[in-house]
Order: C-alpha cells, then sequence, then structure tokens
C-alpha cells in the first residue's frame, strides 16, 4: 500500500485526484462509502469514509495526500518509487505522509473483521504543505455530517510519540504602492522599497518583542513566536523611486499567544504609513493578503486524544512539535486532538526520505490495538 499510494506523484502542484480515486475504489470494493470534498476548480479533493457503526465517540485517522516538490534535490533513485534497503523505505511521502496514510488503509480489513462498537473515521487531505490549505473544508462536512468523534489522531511523523502541541503557520502577502520619480526628486515621490523596509522593519521588532516574552519552559524550540520575512521583490533601478514593493511574511505562534495581537499592531503601522502615503498621491497603498493560515495545536487538560494515545503507546509523557499540521484546525472546530504517527521528520522534505520498516511496525502494532479498544 506504501508502494502503491508513493507512485502517484501528488506533489502539492499536482492534482490529487487519482490518488483519491484509487483510495475510493479500494475503500468500495471493501463495502466502504467514501465522502469527497473537492477544492473549487475540482482538481484536488480530500475523501472521508466511516469504518464501522455511525455512532458518537469514533476516532479520526487523519492524513495529507500530497507531498513536497523533488526538483533540484540530489536523489539516489526514482522518489515516486518504493525501495527497500536496510531495513527502511525510501520515496517521496514514506515519512510524510503515505506510510501513515498507506497502514490505515491496509487495516480497513482488519477494522471490518473487528466488531468496532465505535467507527473509525478515515479523513485524507490534500494541500496541506501548502499551509494546510484543504482540510477545513473536510473538517465542515465533518462536523455536519458524521456522528460527534471523540477523538482526532494525526499523523503526521513523530515516532508514534504522542504530541499535544505545535505552533501555528501564518503566511501573509504584503504589497506596498509608492509613487514613482526621478531619485534626485526624492519629495515628488513615495518609495515603496523604503517603506517596505520600514515595514520590514518593524516585523523584526515583533520578532524581538516575542523572543523576549518567551515560554522557556514550553518545549519549543525555540520557545517563542517567531515573525520572519523570507522574500522581497520591488524597485526597477537605482535611480528610480519605486513604485512597487512587495514582501512575504510568516507568523509561527505558539499556542498561548495571539496571532491577532502582531497583525493588529502591523495593520496599525501600516495605517500610519498609508495615510502619510496618501497625501501626495491617493493611489498609493499597503495591502496585505493572507496566502495560509493554520492555528496552532494548544494543548488540552486531560483530553480524550491524549488519553488514549497514551494508553496504546504507553507513554506517559506527551511532547511537542516547531512544525505545523492540521492538528489545530480539528481541534478548532471542537474535536480533541493528537499528533502520532510513524517515521522522523528529519527525514521529511529531503532527498532520500524513508521511513524506518520499525516505524511502520510500530503503527501497526498501534492500530491493532486501536481497533481493539474500540471493540469494547
Ligand atoms: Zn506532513
Amino acid at each position: 500500500m506504501i508502494s502503491t499510494l508513493v507512485s502517484f506523484d501528488t506533489v502539492s502542484s499536482n492534482s490529487n485526484l487519482a490518488l483519491i480515486e484509487y483510495v475510493r475504489e479500494y475503500l468500495a470494493q471493501l463495502g466502504v462509502d467514501s465522502s469527497l470534498v473537492y477544492n473549487e476548480d475540482k482538481t484536488k479533493a480530500n475523501l472521508y469514509a466511516i469504518v464501522g457503526p455511525k455512532v458518537e465517540g469514533g476516532v479520526v485517522l487523519s492524513g495529507h495526500t500530497d507531498v513536497v516538490p523533488v526538483a533540484g534535490q540530489p536523489w539516489d533513485s526514482n522518489p515516486f518509487e518504493v525501495i527497500e534497503k536496510d531495513g527502511r523505505l525510501y520515496g517521496r511521502g514514506t515519512a510524510d505522509m503515505k506510510g501513515f496514510d498507506a497502514i490505515v488503509l491496509s487495516q480497513v480489513p482488519a477494522m471490518l473483521q473487528a466488531d468496532l462498537k465505535r467507527p473509525i473515521i478515515i479523513a485524507l487531505s490534500y494541500d496541506e504543505e501548502t499551509g494546510c490549505v484543504g482540510a477545513p473544508f473536510m473538517i465542515d462536512e465533518i462536523v455536519k455530517h458524521v456522528p460527534k468523534p471523540s477523538a482526532v489522531i494525526v499523523g503526521e511523523p513523530t515516532n508514534m510519540k504522542v504530541v499535544s502541541a505545535h505552533k501555528g503557520i501564518n503566511v501573509f502577502k504584503t504589497t506596498v504602492t509608492g509613487l514613482e520619480g526621478h531619485s534626485s526628486q526624492i519629495d515628488q515621490g513615495v518609495s515603496a522599497v523604503m517603506t517596505a523596509a520600514k515595514l520590514i522593519n518593524f516585523l523584526d521588532g515583533q520578532l524581538e518583542h516575542y523572543r523576549a516574552n518567551a515560554y522557556p519552559d514550553s518545549g519549543f524550540e525555540p520557545p517563542f513566536t517567531t515573525v520572519h520575512v523570507g522574500m522581497v521583490e520591488g524597485g526597477t533601478a537605482p535611480n528610480i523611486i519605486a513604485r512597487e514593493c512587495s514582501f512575504s511574511w510568516d507568523v509561527r505562534d505558539m499556542p498561548w499567544d495571539t496571532l491577532s495581537d502582531v497583525t493588529d499592531r502591523f495593520e496599525a503601522y501600516c495605517e500610519e504609513l498609508r495615510t502619510k502615503m496618501k497625501l501626495l498621491n491617493p493611489r498609493c497603498n499597503i495591502e496585505t493578503h493572507v496566502i495560509a493560515s493554520a492555528p496552532p495545536l494548544k494543548p488540552e487538560d486531560d483530553g480524550e486524544a491524549e488519553l488514549l494515545c497514551r494508553s496504546i503507546t504507553g507513554l506517559n509523557a506527551t511532547s511537542v512539535v516547531p512544525y505545523g499540521t492540521e492538528a489545530g484546525q480539528f481541534q478548532g472546530a471542537g474535536f480533541s486532538t493528537i499528533v502520532c504517527g510513524p517515521g522522523n521528520i528529519e527525514q521529511a522534505h529531503k532527498a532520500n526520505e524513508f521511513i524506518e520498516l520499525a516505524e511502520v511496525e510500530k503503527a501497526v502494532t498501534f492500530m491493532g490495538k486501536l481497533i481493539d479498544h474500540l471493540t469494547k
């Protein structure tokens, strides 16, 4: 199953429909109905399916179907063909996270044979790697059409550790429109580049604010919300006052911080600069668009998902991870949610991505215990 899922080139820029169609057909042959939730132009879809009785108290097993690009990476083998070597399975998505998806799907016959009292809900999303874009549409449908589950397990690679918190990821693009002119006539124009520089400097100040208001005992590394500008584009020549400049930035917010604090402060500063610019020319502007936004996962007090995973794995402790997942979105919809899946995030997104066979076995054992738990 891992080989089959990896063989579909579902890099986020591509359609995932061939994979989804394969899964739908596989489940149909086992007598399990699936529901698809498409994107706007119907080039991609989420899939969810209820295995077992349609009653409350089920467990959602959530995975994404897209993978990060392989272009420019020095792979030693075809990334879309799984190769087994030295106790490892190599291929794009083996760790992040078609390995988990495949293990869940391969256990459907076992789920059907067991006398499940509560269901397992399989939830496969698209466009996770581009900022958790696809899952919210599926979560809306699950809220509407599935009897309320008691727990959600997002199977991102944690080496089967129970992860109860992660940061959010929010990506923005800000575009400054100034007024063109000769750079010798500095007061006849408004430089979009110079204005953008002020805004970028402001964001750097926000990073320092969060660094000074860290959560040293949180387990996060670094233990504070980060603000970062990753791309800048603007201007046409050294002697032209730049008409346009845009920059892309992200905020990775800690579960205990409030995202709107930083975006409100930024917008207030934009408004201050905007007012001054518009005095010179009303066409001048500063606009910010949200490119992606996935909330953090907050630790729950004795959350059902955490208790379930701890009892299955026998682990007493929970941990945190620095990367974002769809878990915060499920939690935001009112579900007790945890991240727990096979493989190591260290191997994700890199050339020669792999999952240890021992991790696969751990996950299969986990599924067996989960199935057993749901028969009681
Ligand atoms: Zn992932």
